[in-house]
């Protein structure tokens, strides 16, 4: 059956105008892949004329061949038959390449854009959508997309452009017939639109109902342990009866709806021939019409059935597939939040980093995060930012390094305000080390050359040799040219720090923001780590978020975030003597990890 797009969500659905932006930007962008498409399009009015022809050619046979009996005529009929036919089924084949190749080039030229859109955004975007909703993004609202694209839009033309020419090619065969056939087709066209409605609710549902039903069966996965230590196996077995059985209803109801349809469809198709035969066959006898166009009519109602359903289908996929691309597109235009000014200059080799009179509050947010902070920082300086949890560390750290751009006040590099920087250069002397480096498919060098692409071999076993991690890893049987993923040598959590500290080697930064683990490593690699980070914050400006009294005790100066605001700023010694909010937190500390 033809089934396009899926159903649209109420929430999902656009307006009229809303949809017809949506269609024209998709032509525009379609603009690069005309000639294909005019070749399906080429392919649908030959296949089209061909498929109509074949019942004139059926009633020139009987008509001037049988009837008259005359052989010749029904030969060239017979033949010209075969050879229409072959062009429709050829052309019909052609069509559809064409229609793929389209549709996919398309869907590859979006895909990219989206992705390279994606790639663009900053941290604020992340913040507001989800991975699990981009990644739908890029896979189901794509797919339903590929669907208009290959069938909708073409289909569309193709199957209007049958049904007018039928209409047209039956009523100058005999407009008596034609009346009886448009007795009957209001039934269809209704039936369908009928169903498209019916079937798009049963298909919300079952959608619903599969998620619901994952859902169960992964929290029955995940709780097993819990489940069985308290005995409640059939408590959740009876959940899961509940959402299965309600999934099964919704799927019995939209096979019945279907199925009713179906059976609708085909009778009115059944209706339509004994009217046009009764009727035709009493026309005949009149001697109003011939029996060639009776049996010609009869062949090109079935010709017209498919492509009535498949239009009044239409409309909802294009909707589901307009409401798709909308969300596309506004991934598409989303402006990254911290963007590069058109009249950027690189940043300064080195200097000091000052916060001034910020205050920042996240898009989703409700209360600053940071508010009137002030702190400067000298060049090649150690601060560590302590407080509680919640305090604005983090945010504080984040802003120094131009992931977000604060709502008010500024931060400068060497006097030069991060967002007149040039992002490369930006990146080049400030870098972030996160908690937890990611690690991409390939091997250890691959991914500690991440961070400078264009960098040697050499240049990377330099940049971890710095570090004195080099003989870490070339102790591995493969060497820096293991696998990081692969089964039995994933890497441990201390070695994934000691590449995320090689990464930030390799870029040599003036600045390095640190977000320090807060759980805690084996002793042996702990100790590595440490020295590797000393040895990487040797005659750079450090910022790092601590969680360690080593790591504090260690900084020049230590700023206590406190509510969104600085509290206190010294040394460990000025701090602790002054008996207040640091004061406080170190005795904790002290007691908690006795270091
Ligand atoms: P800390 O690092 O001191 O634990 P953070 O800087 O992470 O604190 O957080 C400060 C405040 O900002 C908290 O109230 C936190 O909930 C909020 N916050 C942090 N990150 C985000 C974010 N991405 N979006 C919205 N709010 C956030």
């Amino acid at each position: 059956m033809f089934q396009m797009g899926g159903a649209v969500a109420p929430e999902d659905q656009l307006d009229t105008t809303q949809t017809r932006t949506v269609m024209r930007r998709v032509l525009r962008m379609a603009a690069p892949f005309k000639r294909t498409a005019y070749a399906a399009l080429g392919c649908v009015v030959v296949t089209t004329s061909a498929t109509l022809a074949a019942p004139i050619l059926v009633r020139h046979g009987i008509d001037a061949g049988i009837r008259a009996g005359d052989l010749f005529e029904l030969n060239l009929s017979v033949g010209l038959y075969l050879a229409i036919t072959a062009l429709a089924y050829t052309f019909g084949r052609m069509q559809y390449v064409f229609l793929n190749r389209t549709g996919e080039s398309f869907l590859r030229e979006l895909r990219l854009k989206v992705f390279a859109a994606m790639q663009r955004q900053s941290m604020e975007f992340y913040d507001r959508n989800k991975a699990g909703v981009l990644v739908a993004r890029m896979t189901a609202d794509i797919e339903t997309m590929g669907e208009l694209i290959q069938w909708g839009l073409l289909q569309f033309l193709a199957s209007g452009f049958l049904v007018i020419l039928a209409f047209v090619v039956l009523f100058s065969l005999s407009w008596h017939l034609t009346l009886v056939v448009l007795i009957v087709f209001p039934v269809i066209v209704i039936a369908s639109v009928k169903f498209q409605r019916d079937s798009n609710t049963a298909y919300l549902t079952v959608r619903e109902r599969v998620g619901q039903n994952l859902g169960t069966l992964q929290e029955g996965i995940a709780a097993v342990r819990v489940i069985q230590a308290y005995a409640q196996e059939d408590h959740q077995i009876k959940r899961f009866e509940r959402s299965n059985r309600s999934l099964f209803d919704s799927h019995v109801r939209s096979i019945r709806i279907s199925t009713w349809y179906f059976g609708l469809v085909e009778f009115s198709g059944v209706i339509a021939t004994s009217l046009v035969v009764g009727i035709g066959g009493w026309l005949v006898h009149r001697d109003t019409v011939s029996l060639g166009t009776v049996v010609a009519f009869i062949l090109l109602l079935s010709s017209l059935f498919d492509p009535v359903q498949q239009l009044s289908q239409l409309y909802n996929g294009v909707q589901s597939a307009a409401a798709a691309l909308h969300k596309l597109f506004a991934i598409l235009d989303a402006t990254p939040e911290v963007d590069e000014a058109p009249d950027a200059v690189a940043l300064p080799s080195r200097g000091e980093l000052a916060v001034r009179a910020v205050t920042f509050t996240y898009a989703s947010g409700s209360s600053p995060a940071l508010e009137g902070v002030d702190l400067v920082v000298r060049d090649g300086e150690r601060i560590a930012l302590v407080g509680p949890t919640g305090a604005g560390k983090s945010t504080l750290a984040k802003l120094m390094a131009r992931l977000y751009d604060p709502t008010q006040g500024s931060v400068t590099y060497g006097g030069m305000d991060l967002r007149q920087a040039t992002h490369a250069s930006l990146r080049q002397r400030i870098v972030v080390v996160p908690q937890e480096g990611f690690l991409f498919n390939g091997t250890i060098r691959d991914n500690v050359r991440l961070a400078r692409i264009e960098s040697s071999d050499a240049e990377v076993e330099e940049a971890l040799q710095r570090l004195g991690v080099f003989a870490h890893f070339d102790r591995l049987p493969e060497g820096l040219d293991t696998e990081v993923r692969e089964r039995g040598t994933r890497l441990s959590a201390g070695e994934r720090q000691l590449v995320a500290l090689g990464r930030a080697a390799l870029v040599d930064p003036a600045v390095l923001v640190l977000d320090e683990a807060t759980s805690n490593l084996d002793p042996g690699t702990e100790a590595e780590v440490e020295a590797a980070l000393e040895k990487l914050m040797q005659g750079r400006t450090t910022i790092v978020v601590a969680h360690r009294l080593t790591t504090v005790q260690r900084a020049d100066r230590i700023v206590v975030v406190d509510k969104s605001r600085i509290a206190e700023v010294g040394t460990h010694a000025e701090l602790v003597a002054r008996g207040g909010k640091y004061a406080a937190l170190a005795r904790a500390w002290e007691k908690s990890h006795a270091v």
